[in-house]
């Protein structure tokens, strides 16, 4: 029988679907990244690996595997896993695509909104006993309504995001290495260069997926570019995003907030900076975290490791 490692445990219904083919281990914890030292050991006789984007899978890691075929990433993005050394041994890579795309753009939306209207500082203000009047400019933001949206990377997820920005009558940029015609007209969206993008923007949203040519697209001058009013979202990958330019930027006001669900490195160090700031809502990476749609993204890594196996129906490849 061949042999599967799963590094995070997995819904009952979704793994019913390889027991009866495939002999299965798997790291048993739902709150712990499997450590390093037990991958290394659990992937030296495996045919499938389903993993997720909290695993580093590494050149050295692959080359443990004697038998690998099949790499099963739970994620859309791939930045986890060193496609060179994958390419080399031809192990297959798969992702997630299509099912996560709705669910993202909804975060990315609510994060846009809960940092213009300040929701977190809002909130937490009412709790800490600091509500005493109604007042002219107590937690004032900024407008959403008829603002103007700078999308960095208008690929699946970017576009889902140019979608909602319609409902609330946004002028929208586009910023892509490609020209996207149709989405153009269908959805009244403007392409820039990045610098006109920056300079133009209220809300810069970063959707691109994270690269050596994306790493920290984002930095110092790019800031600099932005309005001092101007809102900066990431919740593609915290890499594309110098977070030290960030935090002088936010610091200084030289531009006014940001909402990142990313951040470089996961999970957050609680004396990292950009927990010093007021203007900055965090969030832990819950960007696709619908119980409907992680279910789904369980369910599409099985299957792509299912058919990845045994050479039927189809898989979602990655380049
Ligand atoms: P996608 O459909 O592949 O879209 C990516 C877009 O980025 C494409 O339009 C691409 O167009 C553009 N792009 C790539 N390289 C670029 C560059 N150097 N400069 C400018 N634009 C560039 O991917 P997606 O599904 O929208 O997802 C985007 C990213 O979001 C993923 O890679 C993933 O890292 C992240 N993500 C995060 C979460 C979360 O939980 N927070 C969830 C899902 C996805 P061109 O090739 O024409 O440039």
């Amino acid at each position: 029988m061949r042999k599967l490692y799963i590094t995070r445990k997995l819904p009952e219904e979704v793994l019913t679907k390889l027991s009866a083919s495939f002999s299965i281990r798997m790291w048993d914890k739902e709150d712990q990244p499997v450590p390093r030292h037990t991958l290394e050991k659990e992937v030296e006789d495996i045919d499938g690996l389903l993993c997720l984007l909290t695993d580093n899978i590494d050149s050295h890691l692959i080359s443990k595997s004697k038998k690998l075929k099949i790499i099963s990433n739970m994620a859309v993005g791939y930045n986890n896993i060193d496609m060179e050394a994958a390419n080399e041994r031809n192990i297959m890579v798969t992702n997630t695509p299509g099912v996560l795309t709705e669910t993202t753009a909804d975060l990315t939306f609510a994060l846009l909104m809960a940092t213009a209207r300040r929701l977190v500082e809002s909130s937490n203000y009412l709790r800490d006993g600091n509500w005493k009047t109604w007042s002219l400019m107590m937690l004032t933001g900024q407008d959403i309504f008829g603002a103007t949206l700078g999308i960095i990377g208008l690929g699946n997820i970017g576009e889902a995001v140019a979608r909602r920005a319609q409902g609330f009558s946004m002028k929208t940029l586009y910023y892509n290495r490609s020209r996207k015609y149709d989405v153009e007209k269908e959805l009244n969206i403007i392409y820039t260069d990045l610098e006109t993008l920056l300079k133009e923007s209220d809300f810069v949203c970063v959707m691109t997926p994270y690269t050596k040519e994306t790493e920290h697209l984002i930095g110092k001058e790019q800031l600099g570019l932005m309005k001092e009013s101007a809102i900066l979202i990431n919740t593609a990958r915290g890499g594309i995003v110098d977070e030290q330019a960030l935090y002088e930027a936010l610091k200084s006001k030289k531009i006014w907030g940001a909402g990142l669900d990313v951040i470089e490195k996961e999970p957050i160090d609680l004396n990292h900076s950009l927990l010093t700031l007021p203007n900055v809502i965090l969030l832990p990476h819950i960007g696709s975290a619908s119980v409907k749609t992680r279910t789904a993204m369980a369910d599409i890594a099985v299957t792509n490791l299912i058919n990845g196996l045994t050479g039927e129906g189809t898989i979602h490849l990655v380049k």
